[in-house]
């Protein structure tokens, strides 16, 4: 085991400090990597504040890692040292499962290990994420960042960029359909992005007008304020494909209405507490209610690669790992263009 430097919650109340950690040596199939920057993700709120109820403590965020590898184990043909490396929501699953099997490893049938505040269940104790100076991860669940990407505007694409990529070319988003996009932060950036890259006449719905001007810089066609319901009225009917990614409490019922016949309405946000549902907005038109959990190592990788060919980042914020706690209170207020990405340069110099 070594030292790691890391900043953690200690309580669902506590704001994140400095805290030090203990990472296993690299194992045969291990890599090390110097952890450059950190995306921050909604989530590493909702689980710093234990708003998912599971959190165990202390919690060290972070699931948006870019970096460069220092070590690597004697059965790694595929990554050496000084090599870019990029490592995402997962380290780990049982890899022989169906869903495994399928390339699905976040839906493995004995539990994904997510890169943070999971069973660690080859160090023991739980995972430690990337709000962190390094980190070790099986070779498997590394992923390789092209190198013509800037690499602070890639992290984010390691959680914001494959969990909307995911349920976009799931349910097959292309030219000639009408697809919205609730929520304009750091998920919903993305799926502008893409949304328009692949071809979709794209809609935001947002809650905040000032984002207008950005929404179609990023990829809108059209930007609806979701708070006014004559411009919400306007689309009844229209949509082929819905993606919500919104972190908070809000009304699905008004977006179920939006829907053509057969169309599907996906969810990739996770408020912390349930959104009810009219049975009348999916019985009338045969209406489809989904969700999506990020994606498979594989696809995550065909995604980077993707970003890599067209020129896909994230737009960005560079903080020190010191602004966390004032980039968290920012991202609640929605006050996020588009994403806090940390120099971890911060954390060590
Ligand atoms: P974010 O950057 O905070 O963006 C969320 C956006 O939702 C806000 O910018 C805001 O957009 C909108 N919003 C916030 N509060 C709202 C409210 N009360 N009513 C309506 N709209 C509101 O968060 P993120 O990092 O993109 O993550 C979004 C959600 O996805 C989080 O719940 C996160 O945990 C979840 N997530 C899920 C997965 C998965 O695999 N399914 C992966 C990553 C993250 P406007 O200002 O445009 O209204
Ligand atoms: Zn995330
Ligand atoms: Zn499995």
């Amino acid at each position: 085991m070594y030292p790691t430097k890391a900043f953690a919650a200690s309580s669902s109340t506590a704001r994140l400090a400095p805290f030090s950690l203990q990472r296993r040596n690299p194992g045969p199939r291990d890599v090390k990597i110097e952890i450059l920057y950190c995306g921050v993700c909604h989530s590493d709120i909702h689980q710093a504040r234990n708003e998912w109820h599971n959190t165990i403590y202390p919690c060290v965020p972070g699931h948006e890692i870019v970096g460069r590898v220092v070590e690597v184990g004697t059965d790694v043909g595929t990554f050496k040292a000084g090599d870019l490396a990029a490592v995402g929501c997962l380290v780990n699953s049982c890899r022989h499962c169906p869903n495994c099997q399928d390339g699905l490893e976040q839906f493995c049938e004995s539990g994904a290990i997510f890169t943070y505040n999971a069973p660690d269940h080859v160090s023991g104790g739980v995972t430690y994420g990337g709000y962190s100076d390094s980190i070790v991860v099986d070779a498997s669940f590394v992923l390789r960042v092209p190198k013509s990407l800037d690499l602070a505007a890639a992290a984010p694409l390691l959680c914001a960029g494959i969990t909307t990529w995911s349920p976009l070319r799931h349910w097959k988003v292309g030219p000639g359909q009408k697809v919205g996009v609730v929520g304009l932060g750091g998920l919903g950036h993305m799926a502008l992005k893409f949304a328009a890259a692949f071809g979709a006449h794209v809609v935001l719905f947002t809650t905040s007008p000032g984002k207008a001007a950005d929404a179609m810089r990023l990829g809108a066609h059209e930007v609806v304020v979701s708070t006014r319901p004559d411009e919400m009225q306007k689309h009844l009917n229209s949509f082929d494909f819905i993606l919500d990614a919104v972190s908070a409490q809000h009304d699905l019922n008004a977006y179920l209405a939006l829907l053509k016949r057969d169309a599907t309405m996906v969810l990739v946000g996770v408020p912390e507490h349930p959104l009810p549902v009219a049975a009348f907005n999916l019985i009338f038109q045969r209406h489809t209610l989904a969700g999506s959990l990020i994606g498979g190592i594989q696809e995550t990788q065909e995604m980077l690669d993707y970003c890599g060919e067209h020129g896909i980042t994230s737009d960005i914020e560079i903080i020190p790992i010191q602004k966390i706690n004032e980039a968290y209170e920012r991202i609640l207020k929605s006050d996020v263009h588009y994403r806090f990405v940390i120099d971890m340069k911060s954390l060590t110099g």
